[in-house]
This record gives C-alpha cells, sequence and structure tokens, in this order.
C-alpha cells in the first residue's frame, strides 16, 4: 500500500524525533532555559521502532531519525540496530550536531546509515559557543572528521544563517565544505517556538544567501534532489554542492511527501502547522494489535494542510513547540 494525502501527495517519508533534550542550546532552535519533558512521556525505543515498522508496511521507504540530538538519547544503539534490520526500509538517515559523533560514528556505519546532515553555524569557536550557547567547536570538527575517515558516505553540513550572528561566515562554511569534499545546505531560519528575540532582524532568505554565493564562486543549478525540499546547485571544479531550503522564500509544499512523529509520539502532519494525531494512547491500548494505529494514520491524512503559513511580520513564533520537539 502506498500513503496518499488528501492533495494526492505520496507520503513515503517519515522524520521521528527520538527525543527533545539536547547537548546544545542553538539560539535559533531552544531559549536558554529550556523544560523538557519526563521520560515516561516519550515514547519508549520499542515504541518508535514499532510506529517505523507500521509506517513502512503503509510504504514508506525513508525514515530521517531526528531531535533534539539523536545521539545523547540513551540506548539509542539499538533502534538503529533494529531499524537497520527490516529490509522494506530503503533509506536510514540522521540529522545530528556532531557532538557524538566520535564514540558514535562507528555505530552508525554498522547500521548502515546512509545519509548524516550535521549542523555548522560557525567555524570561530567563540562565534560557535555564542551560537549554540554550550558547544565546542574543537569536538564538533573532531566528530565531522572521524565520520569522515571511518568511511560514512553522504555527509551535508546544515547550516542557519542569521544576519548580524554569522553572516559574515557563509564563505568559510563553503571553503569548509570544499576542502571536505561535501555538499552544504542553508535553511532559512523558521518562526518555531518562542526563542525570546526577533527573528524578523536575524532572518537572511536565501536569496540574498545566493545572490553573495554567486559574488564568489561559479556555480550551476543541477537536478540533483534527495528527495527534500532542497535545490542544489554544483560549485565548479569542486565536488562539493550548495543546497538552498527555502521554507520562506520559495514554498515546497506542492511535493511535501513527509510527516514528523514527535519525541512524545503525536504525528505532526506538517512542521509548519498545529495539525496532529496522538499515538501513543493507542500504542498503549493496542501493545498487539497494529490495525487501530493503521487506521488513525490514514484518517490522518485527511488532515494533512496544503501547506504551512510562516509569517515574519506577526514577530511570534508561527508554532508555539520547538523544532526540537518536532523533529527537524
Ligand atoms: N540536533 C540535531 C542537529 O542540530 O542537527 C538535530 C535536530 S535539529 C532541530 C535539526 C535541524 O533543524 C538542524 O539542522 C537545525 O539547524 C535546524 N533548525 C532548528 N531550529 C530551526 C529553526 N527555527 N529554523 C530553521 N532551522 C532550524
Ligand atoms: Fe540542539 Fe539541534 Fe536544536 Fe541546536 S539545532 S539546539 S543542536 S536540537
Amino acid at each position: 500500500m502506498q500513503l496518499t494525502d488528501q492533495f494526492n501527495r505520496k507520503i513515503n517519508y517519515i522524520r521521528i524525533s527520538v527525543t527533545d533534550r539536547c547537548d546544545f542550546r542553538c539560539i535559533y532552535c531552544m531559549s536558554e532555559q529550556m523544560k523538557f519533558l519526563p521520560k515516561k512521556e516519550l515514547l519508549t525505543l520499542e515504541e518508535i521502532n514499532r510506529i517505523a515498522s507500521i509506517f513502512i508496511s503503509m510504504g514508506v521507504e525513508k525514515i530521517r531519525i531526528t531531535g533534539g540530538e539523536p545521539l545523547v538519547r540513551k540506548n539509542i544503539d539499538t533502534l538503529f540496530n533494529n531499524l537497520s534490520k527490516n529490509k522494506d526500509l530503503k533509506e536510514l538517515t540522521l540529522t545530528t550536531n556532531a557532538s557524538q559523533l566520535m564514540k558514535k560514528a562507528e555505530m552508525l556505519k554498522a547500521s548502515g546509515i546512509e545519509r548524516i546532515n550535521i549542523s555548522l553555524d560557525s567555524l570561530n569557536p567563540l562565534n560557535f559557543k555564542k551560537m549554540t550557547r554550550t558547544g565546542d567547536l574543537s569536538n564538533v570538527l573532531d566528530g565531522i572528521e572521524h565520520a569522515i575517515n571511518i568511511g560514512l558516505k553522504q555527509i551535508k553540513l546544515n547550516t542557519v544563517i542569521m544576519r548580524g550572528i554569522n553572516d559574515h561566515e557563509i564563505f568559510d562554511l563553503i571553503e569548509f565544505a570544499i576542502k571536505k569534499n561535501i555538499d552544504i545546505s542553508f535553511i532559512e531560519e523558521m518562526p518555531l517556538g518562542d526563542t525570546a528575540f526577533s527573528r524578523k532582524s536575524t532572518f537572511t532568505s536565501n536569496d540574498e544567501i545566493l545572490k553573495k554565493i554567486k559574488t564568489n564562486y561559479l556555480i550551476n543549478k543541477i537536478d540533483y534532489r534527495t528527495g527534500g525540499p532542497a535545490e542544489y546547485w554544483q560549485i565548479l571544479g569542486t565536488k562539493s554542492r550548495i543546497g538552498l531550503i527555502s521554507p520562506h522564500s520559495h514554498n515546497f509544499c506542492e511535493e511535501c511527501n513527509r510527516v514528523r512523529i514527535s519525541c512524545k509520539g503525536e504525528l505532526f502532519l506538517c512542521l509548519g502547522q498545529d495539525d496532529k494525531i496522538e499515538l501513543m494512547p493507542l500504542l498503549r491500548e493496542y501493545p498487539n494489535n497494529d490495525q487501530p494505529i493503521k487506521d488513525a494514520i490514514l484518517n490522518s491524512m485527511k488532515i494533512k494542510p496544503k501547506s504551512h503559513e510562516f509569517n515574519l511580520e506577526q514577530n511570534k513564533p508561527a508554532v508555539v513547540r520547538f523544532m526540537s520537539h518536532t523533529g527537524g
């Protein structure tokens, strides 16, 4: 079977947030004083694996594990190991801040992780600290180096550019990607969660970033897609591509192929809307019968919204939950 929503979009991709916790507090993602969920309100790793299997039986082929910082979840290795055994899953991917990669890269390789997105917003130790509040740049760079050295393939950088904070580092970050032969994507800042400062003043559009990049690099727009909303440009004379993920300046909702599962089992139909259904009560009421959960997922397809509605002018979050809760 193939999950299809009310607008005839095929849903073959899920993102699962395995924890709302993180060892960083990136200024565009979290507030300084975050309250995290108590453990009993989180899906167990077994429940996450069950949800994944149910979605796979409904036509999902690709799963991205995210968070919060997925690699800080206790015993996360078990989940990767179990997911990697599901033969109908075509692609298992991860988004991470790289803080744990020195310890976890081998495990990820053994689990057949295909693609890793690593968030990196600054190459300056002080600026990195300012942006992540608690992160250590050298540890992150060591983690990236280690992942490359042990042969983890398809590592890509994800960067959020904030005006007045790291917009002067665009070329340095691109040079880093070129030197490591990896791709780099720029993600426009989204108004998710109340981070206690004005996103309107820091928002930098990808149109502006592209213009700037063109002043320094020869780039060609290419057809390359990874099943997501990024549009890609090849940097001529290098192995690196630049991806632009532009939820504000280029609405990509017509091609949306995904839903998200939060760390407490909410099935969110759109990152930028509140429409959701709760899977945790069903999982716990029917431990040995997947049908009620499948029915709920099928029904949810009728309420998947046509598009997100981000509006920076309102100067308040489009949705009040943080990206770390829903899974970025
Ligand atoms: N902790 C992991 C990491 O940072 O890669 C995974 C979770 S994080 C929420 C996933 C991605 O969301 C990161 O690339 C991060 O830069 C991005 N992100 C978080 N909050 C965002 C926001 N408000 N707007 C745009 N991107 C955001
Ligand atoms: Fe943590 Fe990732 Fe959010 Fe940064 S972007 S605070 S690393 S979840």
